[in-house]
């Protein structure tokens, strides 16, 4: 897996969220009129939030009963969906190198059609529009996320994938279910596996970021449906001419693609090393 790039500053995050409150209709005692009664207090919390980022200390920040009352006023920024918001949104996708969108951060499996408040909008509704608590998410890792934020021990449930480091090796393993006698139903499992010297400190928040997001069923559902990809794109390259000698080559240059814009942790890519490592490689290609 890889991280994402943040958004950058100057222009002063700040000046989204004026863009976007302005850009709201005015009455008197309205959501716009309340929210720029206290425009101190968000820029204040906007320093937080940055602040906390820079330092990583993340989950050191607790809600503000001052600005909460205005839950519902911090809403409408974000579900208004301005053109304000749009063009914030266009900046955040607009600063991420090339590729790395086609996959939602946090799962790796579908499309970021959504943004995900990595700080929760019920907790936090302060940091609505704030850019760095936007993530490029999918609808199901957002659905399945929903408020959280820390566990018991006070420990980040989600990765943070501004500013979370995640390791550059693979710890997202599969393995292969050999086929029946004469048949082609391979199967694949998925597993999480801590990479050899790698402190519990930094393994524990992947363990908990893959729990609470259902990753490993969920590349299991899939994983089938990814090895008839792999397996499809082999054959074909064999009909094209290709030498079986190189079909092994063919699978893992993939495998090297997708780790170079997704990651050594890549499902995809791991799947694909394990198929062109295997001895079954030919039997289940029918070649
Ligand atoms: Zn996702």
């Amino acid at each position: 897996m890889k991280t994402l790039q943040a958004p950058s500053s100057p222009p002063p995050f700040m000046d989204s969220f004026i863009a976007i409150r302005d850009s709201m209709q005015f009455t008197p005692n309205g959501p716009r009129a309340r929210l720029t009664g206290r425009h101190r207090a968000i820029t204040t919390r906007y320093a937080v939030l940055e602040d906390s980022v820079a330092l990583n200390t993340l989950s050191t920040i607790t809600p503000s009963t001052y600005l909460s009352p205005l839950k519902d006023d911090f809403e409408v920024t974000y579900t208004g969906n301005s053109q304000a918001l749009r063009t914030l949104k266009k900046r955040i996708r607009g600063v991420q190198a090339a590729g790395v969108l086609t996959v939602c951060p946090m799962c790796k499996i579908s499309l970021p059609r959504t943004f995900d408040h990595y700080f929760p909008l019920g907790t936090f509704p302060e940091f609505a529009v704030h850019p760095l608590n936007l993530v490029p998410s999918c609808n199901t890792c957002n659905s399945k996320k929903l408020e959280a934020w820390l566990n018991e021990n006070g420990d980040r449930i989600c990765l943070y994938f501004y500013s979370d480091s995640v390791p550059q090796v693979p710890f997202i393993r599969c393995a292969l279910t050999l086929p029946q006698l004469g048949g082609h139903n391979v199967g694949v499992t998925f597993l999480l596996e801590r990479p050899v010297g790698l402190r519990l400190a930094r393994w524990d928040p992947i363990v908990r970021h893959f729990t609470r997001l259902g990753l490993i069923d969920r590349y299991n559902e899939i994983g089938n449906d990814e090895l008839s990809e792999v397996f499809s794109s082999a054959r074909d390259f064999l009909d094209n001419g290709g030498p079986r000698r190189r079909v092994r080559g063919f699978i893992r240059s993939a495998a090297v693609r997708f780790a170079d814009v997704h990651g050594a942790s890549y499902w995809r890519t791991e799947l694909r090393r394990q198929v062109a490592m295997s001895p079954a490689l030919f039997t289940w290609l029918g070649r």
